[in-house]
């Protein structure tokens, strides 16, 4: 049973918008592609868990922490005595293990290993199940999901799921259903409570007001390239349509998340949407869709 979904993180969103209104270097292009790169996969290890029999609690995308240290699990599984704790990873290509350091074959360059930072989230999630006074077995795997990924001088011992292994894996863990009790219940609602929505782990690319190109682009391909007609934007390069209003959320939406230091004002939204709109549309749509703070002259929306 899937207790907790998955959304795309604040950081992903924010460095796609950045991406879309700015220049990113090349390092932060590299981060940006990983982090799509890094949800499509968990996406997509989410659909074959879904097949996933038995009573088994499936927790997605949790950030805990213990004595001051944080760690995400990708997907946390809870069953009888058991919880596996799941790192996915959708590395493509050809790598190798030496001295525990992770290479691409063909650019020789080096990867942090994932097998680290399993290690370390599994005994930090050890020592939060002690503080609850909680006894499990906590197993925990790094998943390699993308069926282009080959792992060279892969160790016997190691928690590595392979992607050949990874239906195997889910196999193995419907041979194994037992019951769940109100224990089982009550932990996986505490680590759910647990979760942290501030994520320390975030990188995102300098940036500010000014650099960024403001007006509103189509959700689709991308392009700033919309005109209006009637209550819809039409994009010039892909033709495809978008509520006006919609559009126009998804802009305010963005702006908050860019600068949550900013007043969401007509005036504001006016020039950060830097479309063929009048304020008072403008003003309408702000005020059906957010609470109204302030007098007439210093109206601002939340
Ligand atoms: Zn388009």
């Amino acid at each position: 049973m899937l207790l907790k979904g998955r959304s795309e993180s604040d950081e992903l969103r924010s460095i796609r918008s950045l991406n879309t209104r700015m220049e990113l270097s090349e390092k932060e292009k590299i981060h940006y592609l990983n982090l799509e790169k890094g949800y499509e996969g968990e996406i997509k290890f989410d659909l074959l868990a879904e097949s996933l029999k038995g009573e088994k609690y499936i927790i997605n995308d949790l950030l805990l922490e213990v004595n001051s240290s944080y760690f995400q699990i990708d997907t946390l599984i809870l069953s009888q005595g058991v919880i596996h704790l799941l790192d996915i990873k959708n590395f493509q290509g050809d790598f190798y293990l030496e001295s525990d350091k992770l290479y691409a074959v063909t650019t020789g360059r080096e990867y942090k290993n994932p097998l680290d930072q399993l290690k370390r989230s599994a005994t930090l999630f050890r020592q939060l199940l002690q503080n609850l006074k909680q006894n499990y077995l906590v197993e925990a795997s790094i998943i390699f999901i993308n069926p282009e990924f080959t792992l060279y001088q892969a160790p016997l011992d190691q928690p590595i799921i392979l992607p050949t292994q990874v239906n195997r894996f889910l196999r193995d863990l419907n041979n194994s259903s037992y019951k769940l009790n109100d224990g089982h219940k009550k932990l996986a609602q505490k680590l759910i409570s647990l979760h942290q929505t501030k994520n320390p782990f975030t990188v995102l690319p300098q940036y500010n007001y000014d650099q960024l190109q403001k007006g509103i682009y189509c959700k689709t391909c991308k392009s700033f390239l919309i005109s209006r007609k009637n209550n819809d934007f039409v994009c010039g390069k892909c033709g495809g349509h978008e509520k006006i209003e919609l559009a126009i959320l998804r802009n305010v939406e963005e702006f908050k998340m860019l600068f949550p230091d900013r007043k969401i004002t007509t005036q504001s939204i006016y020039e950060w949407c830097k479309v063929d709109l009048n304020k008072r549309t403008i003003c309408r749509i702000l005020k059906k869709n957010y609470t109204t703070y302030g007098n007439t002259r210093d109206t601002y929306y939340h």
